[in-house]
C-alpha cells in the first residue's frame, strides 16, 4: 500500500505540490505574508468589497441582532429574516422569480445538478467547466458529455445524440459565463438558440461575471439580453460580491424543486444570518451609483493593463473579464515564473494540474477596481521582464 509520503513525493516531483500560505491582513491590493507586503493580483474580489464599510456594518448589525451560528439547517429552524431577504434581493437583481442561496457556490452547483439530474438524464458540459460542476454532474449519475471549449457544433452533435439516445431523459446543457482561468466568455447567444432549437434546459455558472459585466454587474446574460432564455442562473456571492455563499436564481418552481432536493441544501446548517446579511448589502451596493462607478473603474483599470501589455493583446486579443491568464506551459515554469514576481514583491498565483490540463500551467492574473494605475504598471514591468 502506497504511504502518504509517497503520494507526496509523487505530487512534488511533478511540480504539483500544492501548500497553503497564510496572510496576515484583509483582502485588498497590498497583502501580507510573513510579515512581507505583497502586491496582490490573485484575489477575485474584483470590485473591492470584501472589506467595503457598508457591508461590515451590514454584517456587525446582523450579529447583534441574530448573534451568530444559525443553529439547523434551512428547512429545520435555519431560515433567518436576513436568507429570506437576500433570496429576494437576489432574484430582484437577476430578474427571477425566485433565487436559493446555499453555503458556497460549489455547494449550488452539487445541490442543482444533483436535484435535477439523475440516472438517465444528460448533462452536456464545456470542457473547461469548474469543478464544482463536474462534480455535481457526476454524482447526479446522469450520463456526461463533455464538448470542446466553446465549441458550438460538437455541443449541437452531443444535444443530437442526447435527444435521440435519451429520448425520455432530462437534459441540461452547463457552461461558464467567464471561465475562471481562462477569463473568456461562452459564446451565450448561440449557445441559447442552440439548446432552444434542440429543446434543453440551460445552466450558467456566473461566478466571475457577476460584478463585472451586465447593468450593475447582472452578469453576462443580462449584458447580452438573456436573462429570460438562462433556466438555471448560478453564481457565488464569494467573487465579485465579496463575502461567501452560492446561489441559483430562476423559476419558483426550479426552487420549489431545490428546496426539496439539492441534497447540498437541505443535509447543511445554513449560513451564518450575517454572511446573508452582508450578501444583501453586497448586492444593494451593486445597484447604487457608487456600485456603478467602481465596475466602471474595474474596466479602466483593465483597459490601462492592455495598455501596458500590448504584446499580450496583439491579434485581436481583447479583455473579456478581470481574468487575464498568461500560459506559460509547463507547471515548472509557472511555478519558477510566480516565485520571480514574488522575488520582486508581487503575488500572481500560478496555476497547474488538475485546475487547468497538464500543459497549460499558467499565470492567473486578476485586477481589482481598487487597483491603482502604478500598481497595475508595477505588474506589467515585472511580467514583460520576466
Ligand atoms: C469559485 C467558483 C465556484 C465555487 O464558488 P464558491 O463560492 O467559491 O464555492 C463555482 N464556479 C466557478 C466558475 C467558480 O469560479
Amino acid at each position: 500500500m502506497a504511504t502518504f509520503d509517497d503520494d507526496l513525493s509523487e505530487l512534488r516531483s511533478r511540480s504539483l505540490l500544492r501548500k497553503l500560505r497564510t496572510f496576515d491582513s484583509p483582502q485588498q491590493p497590498e497583502i501580507e505574508q510573513a510579515g512581507k507586503s505583497l502586491l496582490n493580483f490573485a484575489s477575485n474580489d474584483y470590485i473591492g468589497l470584501a472589506t467595503e464599510p457598508a457591508l461590515r456594518e451590514a454584517a456587525k448589525a446582523a450579529i447583534d441582532r441574530y448573534g451568530v451560528g444559525s443553529g439547523a439547517s434551512r428547512l429545520i429552524c435555519g431560515t433567518l429574516a436576513p436568507h429570506t431577504k437576500l433570496e429576494e434581493t437576489l432574484a430582484k437583481f437577476k430578474g427571477t422569480e425566485a433565487a436559493l442561496c446555499f453555503s458556497s457556490g460549489y455547494a449550488a452547483a452539487v445541490g442543482a445538478l444533483g436535484a435535477l439530474c439523475r440516472e438517465g438524464d444528460v448533462i452536456i458540459l464545456d470542457k473547461l467547466c469548474h469543478a464544482s460542476l463536474i462534480d455535481g454532474a457526476r454524482l447526479s449519475g446522469a450520463t456526461l458529455r463533455v464538448f470542446p471549449h466553446n465549441h458550438l457544433g460538437k455541443l449541437e452533435s452531443h444535444l443530437d445524440w442526447a435527444r435521440t439516445n435519451h429520448p425520455d431523459g432530462r437534459i441540461v446543457v452547463v457552461t461558464e459565463a467567464v471561465f475562471s482561468m481562462d477569463g473568456d466568455r461562452a459564446p451565450l447567444a448561440e449557445i441559447v438558440e442552440i439548446k432552444n432549437r434542440l429543446g434543453a434546459l440551460l445552466l450558467v455558472d456566473e461566478a466571475h461575471a457577476v460584478g463585472v459585466l451586465g447593468r450593475n454587474g447582472r452578469g453576462l446574460a443580462d449584458a447580452l439580453q438573456l436573462e429570460g432564455e438562462v433556466d438555471i442562473q448560478m453564481g457565488t456571492l464569494s467573487k465579485a460580491l465579496g463575502v461567501a455563499g452560492g446561489y441559483i436564481a430562476g423559476s419558483r418552481r426550479l426552487v420549489d424543486l431545490l428546496v426539496n432536493r439539492a441534497r447540498s441544501f437541505i443535509y447543511s446548517t445554513s449560513p451564518p444570518p450575517a454572511i446573508a446579511a452582508a450578501a444583501n448589502a453586497a448586492i444593494e451596493w451593486m445597484l447604487s451609483d457608487e456600485g456603478e462607478r467602481r465596475r466602471e473603474q474595474l474596466w479602466k483599470n483593465l483597459a490601462h493593463f492592455a495598455d501596458e501589455m500590448p504584446q499580450h493583446f496583439a491579434e485581436g486579443r481583447k479583455i473579456q473579464s478581470a481574468i487575464i491568464p498568461i500560459i506559460l506551459g509547463e507547471s515548472e515554469r509557472a511555478l519558477a515564473a510566480a516565485e520571480q514576481l514574488a522575488e520582486r514583491g508581487i503575488y500572481v498565483p500560478a496555476i497547474r494540474y488538475p485546475t487547468v490540463p497538464r500543459d497549460a500551467a499558467r499565470l492567473r492574473v486578476t485586477i481589482s477596481a481598487r487597483h491603482t494605475t502604478q500598481q497595475i504598471s508595477t505588474l506589467a514591468a515585472a511580467l514583460r521582464a520576466i
